[in-house]
């Protein structure tokens, strides 16, 4: 496996494996890697001949009172699970490499960066549909395999590749997820025992919630409070919000109809960690 940390060194790479017909996979990553990266990375394997691995703690999709500099960066650890599972490239720039001096250009996409995540964090999705394009950009890639368990970033990054004409297949990763039920993420690090316990309740609301619908119950904004108030009376936890989108438009939606399909977004705090997970659900 080869680190590369210069944009241009790796886009001229990507340029011979393209003329020599190699099929090129991207994987893109903030690094602290785990099994969820991982499942990507394997994903990617079945498509491409040749995995390329993005770590990049992109600092303009957090917030200012967001955790960038906490972010953990356990870069030589990184590197040893990258190469155990077999990506040929480890993209890994410096910040200044990626947004120099005099840097001005931004992608923005509009609606569906507008609800839930994109209404809590304002700029995130810009700041991420910036970096993707530019990670696409750098690395050349025929496809590219995003997890689901950012579904609505998922989103956004579709509506880009589509909206701007890239020529590249997203793939999408099911949700990696420990024993527990909670979404495996590089936050989950900063959750204590207790914590970690308390966030549970994430999946719980999701079992809930497909329950509901199941009965079958058509009020889906009812739903979504019940789920608020299932997260809000565990102790240390508290809902950032809940609530369900049509699957195709990402349009927040109150009440269901039979046959479609939903995405119920979820974001909450355990203590002071904030944790986000999702479930699509047919009703
Ligand atoms: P991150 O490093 O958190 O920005 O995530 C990089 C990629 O890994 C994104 O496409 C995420 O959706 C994906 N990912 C993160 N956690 C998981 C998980 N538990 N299961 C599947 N994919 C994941």
């Amino acid at each position: 496996m080869q680190i590369i940390t210069e944009p241009g060194q790796m886009q001229s790479i990507a340029e011979k494996l393209r003329l020599n017909r190699q099929c090129i996979g991207v994987v893109m990553t903030m690094g602290a890697l785990h099994e969820g990266h991982l499942s990507l990375v394997k994903l990617a394997q079945q498509t491409a001949g040749t995995i390329i691995l993005t770590i990049f703690v992109n600092p303009t999709q957090f917030g200012v009172n967001e955790d960038l500099h906490q972010y953990p960066r356990p870069f030589e650890n990184d590197v040893a699970l990258a190469k155990a599972a077999g990506v040929d490239f480890l993209f890994a720039p410096e910040a200044e490499g990626i947004y120099p001096e005099h840097y001005q250009t931004t992608v923005a996409c509009s609606e569906v960066t507008k609800v839930f995540e994109g209404e809590k964090r304002p700029d995130h999705f810009k700041g991420v549909a910036t970096i993707v394009t530019k990670l696409f950009n750098i690395t050349k890639p025929h496809i590219a395999v995003f997890g689901e368990k950012d579904a609505q970033q998922l989103a956004v990054i579709r509506r880009v590749v589509q909206d701007l004409n890239m020529d590249i297949k997203v793939i999408e990763a099911p949700i990696v997820r420990e024993q527990s039920g909670l979404a495996v993420s590089s936050r989950n690090i900063y959750l204590s025992i207790e914590e970690r316990d308390a966030a549970t309740i994430l999946y719980k609301a999701i079992g809930h919630a497909k329950k509901r619908v199941a009965e079958p119950e058509y009020n889906l904004a009812a739903i979504a409070e019940e789920i608020e108030e299932m997260i809000n009376s565990t102790p240390g936890c508290r809902s950032d919000y809940a609530g369900f989108v049509d699957e195709a438009t990402y349009e927040p939606v109150e009440t269901a109809e039979t046959g479609k399909e939903y995405r119920l977004l979820l974001a909450m705090y355990s203590g002071t960690v904030r944790l986000i997970d999702n479930a699509k659900i047919r009703a």
